[in-house]
């Protein structure tokens, strides 16, 4: 598969946090990460502060590196997140000192919450007079978010975007976070990240910006991106530099694709161009036949697939998913129902999100499921009863590789089908009646061969009037393995004696061949 190769921890380093900033309208996001990034960059740096990426790097007063993702708000955030991508370390909430906790700042809470991403809160607009910090940590309680100077976990600082205080205290505050969390990747292998932005250019034609998540990034690789793939011919830093390779968690411009993927797509370096454009192609016609789902309405519930599995009596592979988001989980039981035939589908007992419980595991011992995480793991007790039970559970992060092992499995439980390889043809020259024997057919091999323990059929007049296995085979009067074409022998027939003169004996072996998918 495309993302399947865990990294050996030997393999792993530290990476930089890559932080998203959310809260409510007008609470000062934009103006948080214009003033970090103007205090950051460079005077003179090539391409200064004009260039824009939808993603930023800067440096802490204490060294670490931090990857800013530069669209502030939660609709960014959780589409990426409905789209399968993890992209966010750390949240950063803003909260405006003189306005306090307000609805988008509970959401924001909300979304942090479930993408389980620890959240740093920054009251911002200290500056002001009417500033309230102590309000806003009282009011966070109530939204179970204690910070540190309440005796909580949760880290904060104040700061005034307008007149740039305490800037280098947040950062140093995630960097502090981000050692916490002990980030790591393995930057030596292929790169695999997530598309932030994209768009066509009409200079430089397609133009993504992709955050490297594992591996790096190289000129000249070939990558694929949602449904498009291309040869890197450029990449493009944060500051407009022109650069050869990308890291984990440094955001770059990737100039070469062929068309334009889409923001949340994941990105994949693969061997070769046909790897690209067999893994693009079918992704291309996923995305034509969902399209074609959701105009036709037929968004097939899983409701309705399990009433049709019930009715129909066709063998059912059943399945427990657990995801870390309901779009994703929507999206790999859309494409196993698609995989099922007249004959097997996949029954999905359940779905949902969150990590794999021990219930889950109970559910799938009595009906026989294999358990399925998508981007989520087992609670302890759960793997501890899954081991005890023999309850296969498998990890995926990207649906592909998880609808393809589906399929292999559901194409074990197709029955076999029997293919058919002709072997000879022989004609019946005399019939003999042999005591204790019966019947014996004395024939000449017309064409190819006839072999001992070989499948028959008896031909009259054009008319199958027999089908069965051969019983004894001999040349004169010894038994014999096979004999050719143009050579006599004698036949005799498994629970068969009408035979005579002029009819023509068909042998064919049968060998069974397992069908896929
Ligand atoms: P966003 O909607 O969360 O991105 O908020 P903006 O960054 O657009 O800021 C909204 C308004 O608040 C703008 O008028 C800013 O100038 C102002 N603002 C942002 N940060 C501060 C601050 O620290 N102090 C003061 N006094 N005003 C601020």
């Amino acid at each position: 598969g495309l993302f399947d190769v865990a990294d050996a921890s030997e393999d792993l380093e530290p990476r930089p946090p890559v932080v998203t900033i959310m809260g409510h309208v007008d609470h000062g996001k934009t103006s948080l990460l214009d003033a970090i990034r103007h205090a950051n960059v460079v005077a003179g740096e090539a391409g200064g502060i004009t260039q824009h990426i939808g993603a930023y790097q800067v440096t802490a007063p204490s060294g670490a590196k931090i990857t800013f993702i530069d669209t502030p708000g939660h609709a960014a955030f959780t589409a990426m997140r409905a789209r399968g991508a993890k992209v966010t370390d750390v949240v950063v909430l803003v909260v405006a000192a003189d306005d306090g906790v307000m609805p988008q700042t509970v959401e924001a809470i909300q979304h942090a919450k479930a993408a389980k991403v620890p959240l740093i809160v920054a009251i911002n607009k200290i500056d002001k007079p009417d500033a309230k910090p102590e309000r806003v940590r009282t009011e966070l309680l109530q939204h179970e978010v204690q910070v540190e100077t309440f005796g909580g976990e949760t880290l904060e600082v104040e700061v005034s975007a307008k007149q740039k205080t305490n800037l280098d205290k947040l950062l140093d505050v995630i960097g502090l976070q981000s050692e916490i969390l002990e980030l790591k990747a393995n930057p030596n292998r292929p790169a695999e990240g997530t598309v932030i932005e994209a768009k066509l250019d009409r200079g430089r034609g397609p133009v993504a910006t992709v955050l490297v998540q594992r591996g790096t990034l190289k000129v000249g690789d070939i990558v694929v991106a949602g449904a498009e793939w291309g040869r890197v011919r450029a990449l493009v830093s944060d500051t407009g530099k022109t650069i050869d390779t990308a890291g984990p968690s440094v955001p770059v411009e990737v100039l070469g694709f062929n068309g334009t993927p889409e923001a949340g797509d994941r990105l994949a370096v693969v061997e070769n161009e046909s790897r690209a454009r067999e893994v693009t192609d079918y992704r291309a016609r996923q995305k034509r036949e969902k399209q074609a789902a959701r105009a036709s309405g037929m968004r097939g519930s899983l409701e309705q697939m399990m009433s049709q599995l019930k009715t129909s009596g066709q063998k059912e592979f059943p399945l427990v998913i657990k995801g870390d988001v309901q779009g994703s989980i929507e999206a790999i039981v859309g494409a196993l129902e698609k995989l099922g035939t007249d004959e097997v589908a996949a029954r999905v007992l359940l779905s949902g999100v969150g990590g794999i419980t021990e219930s889950d595991v109970t559910l799938a011992e009595a009906s026989n499921a294999a358990i399925i995480g998508f981007n989520v793991r087992a609670h302890k007790e759960a793997r501890e009863a899954a081991e005890r039970l023999g309850i296969e559970i498998r990890y995926y992060n990207i649906i592909y590789d998880l609808v393809d092992d589906v399929k292999k499995a559901m194409s074990g439980l197709l029955a076999p089908t029997t293919r058919e390889t002709m072997l000879g043809n022989a004609s019946i020259l005399q019939v003999f009646n042999i005591t204790k024997v019966g019947k014996v057919a004395g024939c000449r091999v017309t064409d190819g061969v006839v072999q001992r323990g070989a499948n028959v059929r008896l031909i009259r007049d054009n008319v199958v009037i027999h089908e069965g296995k051969l019983g004894q085979l001999k040349h004169l009067k010894d038994d014999v393995r096979e004999v050719t074409s143009g050579h006599e022998c004698g036949m005799s027939f498994e629970n068969y004696q009408d035979i005579r003169v002029g009819d023509v004996i068909e042998c064919y072996r049968l060998e069974t061949v397992q069908r896929s998918l």
